[in-house]
């Protein structure tokens, strides 16, 4: 086949799949043209979430689930289709650990104090409707996972989700509707307007029926958010360095941090964007990337070019964003087999390709001479954002002081970066991470309120 007959294929293939996602998105609960109408609709179903028992709510969430899991790879493919970014497959199994891992109404758990004087109960009630910003890069698996965290802790919600991910959120938000309706539940547990704007944003900032806002997203949202006068759950941007020292198992290590770096393309903000490696291994370990783990090692000139596309003009260039390697090297007009799935290469700890938050399958790697160093050059390269890091090593004092150097929400040692999502790790599932306001992996508990009833001189029945 000539170029050119490939290139007419490709655009009829695009203008197919385009016209799929439109017909896709036919349903249109819990969509409004004016924010304002959403945060009443959103308001109005509360008020019946708020009556409902602990198993009605769970029994809708259920149905998410299912829903949720039955709609993976059509979700997968919006999102891929209409950002440009990451990786059907990859969004495919996020889809399903939000289905599986995102905890509901178990999460919301008592505390009890009994005694002579009585019973004293911490009680963790609903903010109600819960104003939700949503990046383009998990643009589905955020509204998802959100709302389920919401409504099982009694709350609805009201989304403006990223406008160049819009058609993917409105499927997500139609989806969690129909299965609230479908399980006895009310409409407009998620709510949406149909073009997200600053303006929108703002409208839903300022608005009394909105008591908490959680945002998702880079530095700009999190301040916006933050300085709104309203409590704000701020789940910002990262740049997670994985550190290797001799102790580990270079080749695992190797094969754990490709792996964790090009999920959906590196899109995941918790996903390693650079190595600090110590001296000793750092040749050892850029041996298993380059020959066992499809990573292409680029010279100095593939460098250069590749800083002038991803950071033209030093600002990041959306058009690299969630691309795969293969993409990215043929924009500097370098061509590579299918297995390359990863750009590596040497360099110091400032080089803009290492010290940028990319989201791109680019991992360069810091040498350290020694784990202090390593140590020193990786907290410089999180930039106080104390989102994640990552560690192999088999040195538990060294581990623990990487941790408490670093500090930050998430740290995951000796597996890939996925992990600490629940996939291949222990714990639940979440896509809002509360670096900056410090909620930490947030879940259904953090999207509640604490409230103490006092029964006083009876109810101890000690
Ligand atoms: P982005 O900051 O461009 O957009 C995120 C959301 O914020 C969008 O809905 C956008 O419309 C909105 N927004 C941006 N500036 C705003 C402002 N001033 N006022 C109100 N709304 C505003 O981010 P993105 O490209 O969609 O996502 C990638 C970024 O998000 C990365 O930095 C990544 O690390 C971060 N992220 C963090 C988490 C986390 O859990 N901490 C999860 C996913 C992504």
């Amino acid at each position: 086949m000539s170029i050119n007959e490939q290139m007419v294929q490709d655009i009829v293939q695009d203008v197919l799949a385009k016209m799929q996602i439109a017909s896709d998105v036919q349903g249109d609960r819990g969509v409004f043209k004016d924010m304002n109408e959403a945060i009443e609709a959103a308001k109005a179903s509360q008020k019946i979430v708020a009556k409902m028992s602990l198993d009605h709510r769970e029994k809708v969430i259920s149905n998410i689930r299912k829903k949720i899991m039955e709609n993976a790879e059509i979700l997968a493919r919006m999102g891929v289709q209409e950002t440009g970014m990451g990786n059907v497959g990859h969004k495919i199994l996020k889809h399903q650990l939000v289905a599986e891992k995102t905890p509901g109404t178990e999460d919301i758990t008592t505390q009890a104090w009994s005694g002579d004087r009585g019973l004293t109960l911490i009680e963790m009630g609903p903010f109600g409707v819960i104003g939700a910003i949503t990046p383009c890069t998990n643009p589905s698996e955020t509204v998802l996972c959100n709302t389920i965290g919401m409504f099982a802790g009694g709350n609805t919600v009201v989304f403006n989700p990223h406008p160049a991910a819009i058609k993917t959120s409105i499927y997500a938000v139609n989806l969690l509707n129909e299965a609230s309706v479908e399980a006895g539940g009310p409409d407009n547990i998620a709510c949406t307007v149909e073009h997200p704007t600053l303006e929108t944003s703002n409208i839903m900032m300022k608005h009394p029926a909105i008591q908490l806002i959680a945002a998702t997203g880079g530095p700009g949202v999190v301040t916006a958010v933050l300085s709104s006068g309203r409590r704000g759950i701020g789940a910002g941007a990262g740049n997670p360095p994985a550190l290797v020292d001799e102790t580990a198992d270079i080749r695992k290590a190797a094969e754990d941090i490709v792996n964790g770096c090009t999920f959906d393309n590196n899109l995941p903000c918790i996903a390693e964007k650079e190595i600090v490696a110590v001296d000793s291994i750092a040749d050892e370990l850029m041996h298993y990337m380059v020959n066992e783990q499809g990573c292409y090692l680029a010279s100095k000139e593939e460098q250069d070019a590749l800083t002038n596309v991803v950071l033209a003009g030093g600002k990041l260039n959306r058009k690299c964003v969630g691309r795969d390697a293969k993409t990215l090297l043929g924009m500097i007009g370098v061509t590579v087999p299918d297995n390359i799935r990863c750009i590596t290469f040497e360099g110091p700890k400032e080089h803009p390709l290492i010290a940028t938050e990319l989201m791109m399958p680019i991992l360069g790697v810091v040498r350290a001479k020694d784990f202090d160093d390593a140590v020193e050059q990786a907290v410089w390269l999180e930039h106080g954002n104390r989102h994640s890091a990552h560690i192999h090593s088999k040195n538990v004092d060294r581990i623990t002081k990487y941790a408490k150097a670093i500090d930050t929400a998430i740290l995951v040692k000796n597996g890939p970066s996925y992990a600490a999502l629940g996939f291949g790790g222990e714990g639940f599932c979440t896509f809002t991470i509360a670096s900056r306001t410090g909620e930490g992996l947030t879940s259904a508990s953090s999207f509640t309120k604490r409230r103490r009833c006092v029964m006083t001189d009876s109810l101890c029945i000690r």
